[in-house]
């Protein structure tokens, strides 16, 4: 069991959750739902096809570029009482995002080419995904998963190997993780306290014997 948990708490973790969430980012804003199964489990696409198409209605469309992913930060690994992993950890990403109206081209929500920079938390699992075919991230095409790279545009297979699977991705506010970190804080420092006071106390005992 703590085998399992240990397999995660390495530097390569850290790789694949930025390369996964950079390449789910990516294939969300070109609306390439296909190439998701890749990165993100089968519900998690469900909900983002249901945004996009929520926006359709509307005539509206977000638009999403210019990403870039920082390394993860505070990564958990736990084990879920069905015996699954799943990996926790914050990431801050900066993009351009704004929606606009699909006919006129006027914005709807958000300011053209200006980079905000967004915090997200997100969810892992194991992949469980046994299909022996994966989509190339690069041209599109349908290719062998044990392929170094794509037989059709050549470029490396980075998914050849994808041992997680994106389950979650929620936004939190910099107040959110503030307040977070801020509450860890104090309960280390009442827990330091309570140390403290529980040495002083046993120090009067030792000098009253
Ligand atoms: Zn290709």
């Amino acid at each position: 069991m703590e085998d399992r948990i240990k397999q995660y708490k390495t530097e390569e973790t850290y790789v694949e959750i930025k390369r996964l969430f950079l390449s789910a980012l990516k294939a969300y804003a070109e609306r390439a739902f296909t190439k998701l199964k890749d990165f993100e489990t089968n519900a998690l696409i469900n909900k983002q096809t249901l945004a996009y198409e929520s926006y359709k209605k509307l005539g509206a469309k977000e638009v999403i570029q210019k990403i870039t992913v920082k390394s993860p930060t505070n990564i958990e690994v736990k084990i879920r009482e069905n015996q699954n992993i799943v990996v926790v950890a914050d990431l801050e990403a900066s993009l351009e995002r704004y929606v606009i109206d699909e006919k006129t081209d006027s914005i709807i929500e958000g300011v053209r080419e200006k980079i905000g920079t967004y915090n997200y938390r997100i969810s892992l699992i194991e992949n469980e995904n046994t299909d022996s075919s994966i989509i190339c991230e690069n041209c599109g095409a349908t290719i062998e998963k044990s392929e170094d790279t794509c037989p059709y545009c050549h470029v490396v297979n980075s998914n050849r190997n994808n041992r997680l699977l994106i389950a979650d991705i929620s936004e939190v506010s910099m107040r959110d993780i503030l307040q977070e970190a801020n509450e860890k804080y104090k309960r280390e420092k009442e827990l330091e306290m309570k140390n403290e006071r529980l040495q002083e106390e046993m120090e009067k005992r030792r000098n009253s014997l």
